[in-house]
């Protein structure tokens, strides 16, 4: 890459030049990043840590700087992880960030009403171009989370996010621009969110067949209405029926209300039965949104 032009060359004041075909910010990055200079939020959830190494990450990919890059995904990865277990912390670090639903909030404040101040949108990363970076550079430890998070996410610029005060301000969704993806990725869009729709339902199915579940069914005489009445109060909530459906961020939800209210017993095998429910939809969402056929391997996760 930074073969020293000879004499012949193209120079500016004297001075030989060398002609990158990349984009100047990419370039300026990567030589940022080279130097120890480029400022990189050193924590999850800033709202530009996709932006901050994509230049760096493209380039270091494609000059075959590996230790580089790898140092950029370790970044990525905080926001997108590809273990389950690790998911599941991001989600709890993102929940304190929204007031309205907080535990220490409900806890604290009994009718806290809506933070004028508070905008997932600026707190957590753009989707699509998460997407399209792990894409680019074929990271495929990034795919999973990344997909799943667009998934989740509404379309930026609709009718429903009207801004602070209209009666649809949503600034607790995440919003994607979708002008970012390619026709391909559109269809896996549509296609992996069926695909989730109809996992989660059966994942519903299943969850109230389990005796723990049932109110006549569960060996437990001491809080048996709690979990039936918090799964049935959860499958026919509005977001079971939304677009950007989140199956897995409604089912931690199910897990803290179902321990605040069951006995201790009930508190571990819900939990329990739970989590490994949510890990299944986990590990089919690479078949769910077609990730194979990326050619990018995504690994695994198998330490949940
Ligand atoms: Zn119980």
């Amino acid at each position: 890459m930074l073969q020293l032009p000879n004499g012949g060359g193209p120079t500016v004041d004297g001075i030989p030049v060398v002609d990158f075909p990349d984009l100047w910010e990419d370039v300026r990055d990567f030589l940022r990043m080279m130097y120890g200079a480029l400022k990189i939020p050193p924590c999850r959830r800033a709202h530009n840590s996709v932006t901050a190494v994509a230049g760096a990450l493209r380039l270091a990919t494609k000059y075959d700087a590996p230790d580089m890059a790898q140092q950029l995904l370790y970044r990525l990865e905080y926001d997108y992880p590809n273990s389950f277990s690790t998911w599941t912390e991001v989600e709890d670090e993102r929940r304190l960030l929204e007031p309205r639903t907080a535990d220490w909030w409900d806890l604290n404040v009994k009718d806290p009403g809506p933070d004028p101040f508070f905008d997932i949108n600026h707190c957590t990363p753009e989707p699509a171009s998460a997407v399209r970076l792990a894409q680019d550079v074929r990271a495929g430890t990034l795919l999973r989370a990344a997909w799943y998070e667009l998934a989740r996410s509404y379309a930026q610029g609709s009718s429903l996010f009207k801004g602070p005060g209209s009666p649809f301000d949503w600034t607790d969704r995440r919003a994607a621009d979708l002008t970012l993806l390619e026709a391909g990725d559109l269809r896996r869009l549509l296609v992996g969110r069926e695909r989730l729709r109809d996992l989660a339902h059966n994942a519903m199915e299943a969850l109230r067949e389990h005796a723990r579940f049932s109110t006549e069914r569960s060996p437990c005489k001491n809080c048996q209405e709690q979990p039936e009445a918090s799964l049935k109060m959860f499958m026919s909530t509005e977001s079971y029926r939304d677009l950007a459906f989140d199956p897995l961020g409604g089912l931690l939800e199910l897990r803290r209300a179902v321990e605040q209210s069951a006995c201790d017993s009930c508190k571990y095998s819900v939990r329990t039965v739970i989590m490994d429910t949510c890990k299944e939809i986990w590990d089919t969402l690479v078949e769910a949104f077609e990730l194979q056929k990326l050619g990018i391997e995504v690994p695994d996760d198998s330490v949940f």
